[in-house]
């Protein structure tokens, strides 16, 4: 079973993916973190890709497909993929839809993680504080500005997936609303249905 989880930032795809993760053996592919390590390491992607990243702009669909089509190719024995924060462009599903079926897959479900805007902004803002407050820093794209620019990324390049995955029969939107408890339970009856 591969899933694609959509949503805006601060919708809980993350946290939702690693629930998946731990009770499903499934693999979680995310571009976000993927470009954050790349950024860690110093690799020459990453050092280009920084300033983008931290005004809350989208890298090049050429960078995040190259780093998907690298995972997919790993392989390995695991109860399915889910992908988190990719894809975010229409070039991006087109490309996902053409490399999973090369492995001879398919994506079974594109789950949209249904959330409003306030609470998002707040969300966001609230976990950039929380990692202050613990000793850390906060995410280099969690402040105001920033946030901005992700949230209309979503809506002009990302959103419309929700249409794209729709029209293929493949769109399943749940409430991200809930408690985190309450998210997962309903991501399970869709993979369960
Ligand atoms: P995320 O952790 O998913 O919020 O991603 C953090 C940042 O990484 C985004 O704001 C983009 O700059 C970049 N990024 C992550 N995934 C993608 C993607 N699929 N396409 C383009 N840019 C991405």
């Amino acid at each position: 079973m591969n899933i694609i989880l959509l949503g805006p930032p601060g919708a809980g795809k993350g946290t939702q993916a690693q629930k998946l993760v731990d009770g499903r053996n499934m693999v979680q592919l995310s571009t976000g973190d993927m470009l954050r390590a790349a950024r860690t390491s110093g690799t020459e992607m990453g050092n280009k890709v920084a300033a983008v990243m931290d005004a809350g702009n989208l890298v090049t669909d050429e960078i995040v497909i190259g780093l998907i089509r690298e995972q997919l190719e790993a392989g390995g024995d695991h109860g399915g993929f889910i992908f988190d924060g990719f894809p975010r462009t229409l070039p991006q599903a087109d490309a996902l839809g053409e490399l999973m079926s090369e492995m001879g897959q398919k994506i079974d479900h594109a789950i949209e993680l249904q959330v409003n805007d306030e609470i998002l902004v707040e969300r966001i803002l609230g976990r950039a504080a929380e990692a202050v407050t613990a000793g850390g820093t906060a995410r280099a794209d969690d402040n105001e500005e920033s946030l901005k620019t992700r949230l209309m990324a979503y809506y002009k390049q990302t959103s419309p997936l929700l249409g794209y995955y729709y029209a293929k029969g493949d769109l399943k939107s749940v409430d991200g609303l809930g408690s985190m408890e309450a998210v997962q339970t309903e991501i399970a009856g869709v993979l369960d249905a």
